[in-house]
């Protein structure tokens, strides 16, 4: 099957083996692999995957099987395009900026955002994000970093 994080390979080629326990050298890949658990429902990976510092990490992992049933059928991720990435700064977090398709019920809630991602002397994990609606980013498909930066 091909890998559900949409980079065009088979699963087995891509994000499985982050899933079954090795630890992504680079964020974009951890990005990817926490996408296709998305994708999944991969409750356990998404919270492993998480900083301690995240706000949803006290809430463990049958807090985000909850909010992942909560969401339903009704999600649907259609693709994933990572636009930049940033190698770690001063404090040691690197960033991954992507588009993500998603749909529910007919509505259109693509957005692109800025992930935050530090390594816990394991594996990378993600911090934070900050995202934006894409269709306030019209020509998302150019943005870096900068550019997301200065959109305002
Ligand atoms: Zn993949």
């Amino acid at each position: 099957m091909d890998c559900p994080c949409g980079r065009g390979a088979t699963y087995e080629a891509c994000c499985e083996r982050f899933h079954q326990g090795s630890e992504p050298e680079q964020p974009r890949d951890l990005m990817a692999a926490r996408y296709a658990a998305f994708v999944m429902g991969d409750a356990a990976f998404l919270h492993r995957t998480l900083h301690t510092q995240h706000e949803d990490y006290a809430q463990g992992v049958e807090g985000i099987r909850r909010a992942l049933r909560g969401q339903g059928r009704k999600v649907r991720y259609q693709g994933l395009t990572i636009l930049d990435t940033r190698a770690p700064d001063a404090t040691g977090a690197a960033q991954v900026l992507f588009h993500a398709s998603v749909r529910s019920g007919g509505r259109d809630l693509a957005f692109v955002e800025r992930s935050y991602f530090l390594h816990d002397g394991t594996g990378w994990r993600y911090l934070a994000g900050e995202t934006c609606p894409a269709r306030e980013l019209p020509r998302w498909r150019d943005l870096d970093i900068d550019g997301f930066e200065a959109r305002r």
